[in-house]
């Protein structure tokens, strides 16, 4: 959902891309990705595509998780092998990160999943938890924050706060698109978290929706766009 409480100001444009920016240059990405922005895709292909590219992006932003070795008995000898030796958590960020849940978990089948809600108060225009399932201490090594549009970086700065006052340390950023506003403000808050996305857009309209973007990420999900 856009931030209600944006209002449009000059857009940011990067002269060099920002280090901690990743943006997918695989074709199957890219194909994809214009396939979901095409405003005649249901929300049942929309759905599909969002698990699609979630898998994919998904797949480059653990590229540097770490392994350890183990043993492997084959049915015809013992191989030295390797095994995930981080512990992932998956955070989505409700509502629209829910439909990158289920890639996440074929995935990382051994993930923890904790869902986070925030919505931004109007008076003090900042954001505010209602829902929030982390567990008491930390239990993971990554932390993966899926939400599918980086807009106002809003809601990604505030979860990322969240994260890192209960203690985790690694935290990447996964969406599907990402505004050149959302980029700055999370680079000017958190500039240790990488964001993995598929697309770096132009920037924000007056009501804080990314140009050129898809529109709303949870209503083209779950067909509530009216
Ligand atoms: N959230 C969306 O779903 N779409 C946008 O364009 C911005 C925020």
């Amino acid at each position: 959902m856009p931030d209600a409480s944006w209002t449009a100001r000059a857009p940011v444009v990067f002269d060099v891309p920002p280090p901690q920016l990743h943006v997918s240059q695989h074709p199957l990405v890219r194909h994809k990705l214009a396939l979901l922005r095409e405003v005649g895709t249901k929300p049942k292909k929309f759905r599909e595509l969002v698990r699609e590219l979630t898998w994919l992006l998904g797949y480059e932003a653990l590229a540097d998780v770490h392994l350890e070795p183990v043993t492997v008995t084959t049915p015809l000898e013992q191989v030295p092998g390797e095994a995930l030796g981080d512990r992932i958590g998956l955070i989505p960020i409700l509502r629209a990160g829910l439909g990158m849940v289920d890639a996440m978990v074929e995935l990382l089948p051994m993930a923890e999943v904790w869902h986070l809600g925030l919505f931004r108060d109007e008076r003090t225009l900042r954001p505010v938890e209602y829902y929030n399932k982390l567990p008491d201490s930390r239990t993971v090594d990554v932390c993966l924050i899926l939400d599918p549009m980086l807009a106002t970086g809003g809601s990604a700065t505030a979860a990322i706060d969240v994260l890192k006052r209960w203690g985790a340390v690694r935290i990447k950023l996964l969406n599907l698109i990402a505004a050149p506003e959302g980029v700055q403000a999370v680079m000017d808050a958190h500039p240790d978290v990488p964001i993995h996305t598929a697309a770096l857009d132009r920037q924000l309209n007056e009501r804080g929706y990314i140009l050129p973007g898809l529109g709303d990420a949870g209503d083209r999900q779950f067909g509530t766009g009216g």
